[in-house]
């Protein structure tokens, strides 16, 4: 099985596990108890906060964890009191569906998947504006946003920016200006079922969960040590230059079959490759190369099995229904290029003889 899927969730990488699993086999107890066995999975819950509060330049207080990043966003973009939401076109749908049901209104992005700068002062000069959420780097495309010319023009306008780095934590460091931060911990290795949400200093939100009281009244609900340890660690890895070589090879291997690769020239992760290979839909080639042992993705995870444009794609101006994204992590090899190119070399042309 050759795993280029990253983006979805990604396979557990072995310091997760190793500093995870005791949490799973011996410090089970309920970090909120008063007697003993609370206080092992409590310490490693701590250090894990400070793990993640030190990658995200924040004070560990001001870390809420979560269930993942989509309640993190929910979080986010409903806890903020004040009215008035932007967001961009390229948000996953936990930011789109929150900000949709507090009227946002939408910024548009350019043809090459960034930020559309000017369109976003207007939209800031045109109304009073609460929150702004743009995502740091997109999950089908890659494309990173200018975080911090966004937030200074939020600063400008009296905004916050919320800013979603779920697919940029593990991989990249975090980008240095804005008020509030989501991250999940399964894009780059860590387990499902831990995310969290960081916030500048004196941010007010009004929780969404109610309950215990746990993590300072700001999320109830039991504390869960062994994801939260995982995304602890995943705030001290990163991608090196090998994922960026790997994936390099794979476009140049899809553009020898004819392939166009979305946003080539724009700031990207080095992980993520869009490809469309005209002619060819992507359920063919998503199908096709399942069959050859190899998982990609036809646009993102939530939108493949079910026939949908990619609105990201759509937001860019590219129709979505020939694209494909392989997403590249910590497991990748050369091995795993190879056995791609191989099985696309085969797949491609039979579809688009089949078309
Ligand atoms: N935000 C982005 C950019 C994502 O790629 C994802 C994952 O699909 C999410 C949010 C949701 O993350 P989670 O699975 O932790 O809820």
């Amino acid at each position: 099985m050759v795993y280029l899927d990253h983006n979805a969730t990604s396979p557990p990488h072995p310091a997760v596990v190793d500093a995870a699993l005791p949490m799973l086999t011996e410090h089970w107890g309920n970090p909120s108890s008063s007697h003993s066995l609370a206080r092992k999975p409590m310490a490693a819950v701590e250090e894990a906060r400070r793990s993640l509060a030190e990658w995200a330049g924040v004070r560990p207080r001001d870390v809420i964890f979560t269930s993942g990043a989509t309640e993190a966003n929910n979080l986010a973009v409903l806890g903020i009191s004040r009215p008035g939401r932007l967001y961009s076109a390229v948000e996953h749908p936990s930011v789109v569906a929150s900000a949709a049901a507090c009227s946002g209104r939408l910024i548009p992005i350019t043809s090459h998947g960034t930020t559309d700068l000017e369109a976003l002062e207007d939209l800031l000069r045109d109304a009073s504006v609460a929150m702004v959420s743009v995502m740091t780097a997109n999950n089908e495309t890659g494309v990173l946003q200018p975080i911090g010319d966004i937030h200074a023009l939020c600063q400008r306008y009296g905004a916050l920016l919320h800013t979603d780095a779920a697919q940029a934590i593990g991989r990249i460091s975090a980008p240095t200006s804005w008020d509030l931060l989501t991250v999940t911990g399964h894009k780059a290795g860590g387990f499902k079922g831990a995310g969290a949400l960081c916030l500048r200093p004196g941010i007010e939100l009004s929780a969404r969960s109610l309950g215990g009281g746990q993590e300072r009244g700001r999320r109830s609900g039991t504390i869960n040590p062994a994801p939260i340890v995982s995304l602890g660690v995943v705030a001290t890895l990163s991608h090196g230059p090998e994922i960026a070589r790997l994936r390099d090879r794979l476009e140049a291997g899809c553009e020898a079959l004819g392939g166009v690769v979305t946003a080539k020239g724009s700031p990207r992760l080095g992980n993520t490759c869009n490809v469309r290979f005209p002619g060819v839909p992507s359920n063919h080639v998503v199908m096709g190369l399942d069959l050859a042992g190899i998982c990609i993705s036809a646009g993102s995870a939530c939108h493949s099995g079910a026939a949908v444009a990619s609105p990201v794609l759509q937001a860019m101006g590219i129709d979505s229904a020939d694209a494909v994204r392989l997403s590249l992590g910590w497991s990748s090899c050369d091995a795993d290029i190879d056995a791609a190119l191989d099985a696309l070399g085969r797949v491609v042309p039979a579809g688009r003889e089949l078309s």
